[in-house]
């Protein structure tokens, strides 16, 4: 498939990847109900590789489902989701056109990163062991494998000093750095952040969001959603404001931020702010 070009099939090598490399993502018609509540309501958006999305919209807006369906935690109800051409998700009216086997939606998750507003570590385990678990059940890496490249991302977002703590020993911010070192260590093409300050104080923000613009510099595909909204003015080439389970506008920061053109953008950026 044109997904396994240039990358190594996870369980007969072994190998962890050296670096991510982005994907391109693509939401068409996508609508999404919990019981009655229709909750995503037809999103379009095509995320290309190594673009960095940020997702702005009041809270209930549908921001988390969205995320939770792009990573296969929510199967939609229809349209379709697609990552470098790989298809998620494809009902039309109720017809099943498409559904992946439980084998297939694990293999597509691993190339698929989540980072959520309240780390998720396993207590019991190390930095260290946080961030070399996932390489070794999912791609079959050795345990020296593992912690190898568990030592450069811990390394990478700032936590050398820091392998052999357990989370309970960690700040917030540094959990979070840990969690995102841990959704890195799968080599991910697309990257998902859920709110990923929302949880810190006000002075571990700022560690958190510096170790996020280098990801957007790397090259992977990354979708934050955020009520930073300096933040995401920076570090988005692409602003999408969700409100009610639609995409009200989308556009580069100097746009939607700045100049908004919708009314429900401009009410919400004033609340915010
Ligand atoms: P946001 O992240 O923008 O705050 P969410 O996607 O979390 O919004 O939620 C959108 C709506 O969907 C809310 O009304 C929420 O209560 C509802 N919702 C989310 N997840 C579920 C679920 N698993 N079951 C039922 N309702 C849900
Ligand atoms: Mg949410």
């Amino acid at each position: 498939s044109a997904e396994s070009a240039g990358r190594p099939a996870p369980a007969s090598s072994g190998r962890i990847p050296a670096r991510s490399r982005g994907g391109r993502v693509e939401i068409r018609g996508v609508h999404k109900s919990f019981g009655d509540l229709e909750v995503l309501r037809g999103i379009d958006l095509t995320l290309p590789p190594g673009s960095v999305t940020a997702v702005l919209g009041p809270s209930g807006s549908g921001k988390s489902t969205l995320l939770r369906t792009i990573n296969h935690l929510e199967p939609v109800n229809h349209g379709l989701i697609s990552v470098d051409g790989e298809v998620i998700g494809y009902r039309r009216e109720g017809d099943l056109l498409h559904e992946l086997s439980e084998r297939e939606v694990l293999r597509q998750r691993t190339s698929i990163g989540m980072v959520f507003q309240s780390f998720n570590l396993f207590a019991h385990m190390t930095a260290l062991g946080n961030v070399a678990e996932a390489p070794r059940r999912a791609l079959g890496a050795t345990r020296a494998q593992a912690e190898t490249r568990a030592r450069e991302l811990l390394e990478l977002v700032g936590l050398s000093e820091k392998v052999d703590a357990y989370p309970r020993q960690l700040s917030g911010g540094q959990q979070q750095r840990v969690a995102i070192a841990r959704a890195l260590a799968l080599d991910p093409k697309v990257l998902l952040f859920d709110e990923p300050t929302s949880a810190l104080d006000p002075e571990l923000v700022e560690e958190v969001l510096a170790v996020i613009r280098s990801l957007a510099r790397a090259g992977t595909t990354l979708v934050i959603v955020t009520h930073e909204i300096g933040f995401a003015r920076d570090v988005a080439d692409t602003v999408v404001f969700m409100d009610r389970g639609v995409v009200i506008e989308q556009g580069p920061p100097a746009e939607v931020i700045d100049h908004p053109a919708q009314d429900r953008t401009r009410a919400f950026l004033q609340r915010v702010r």
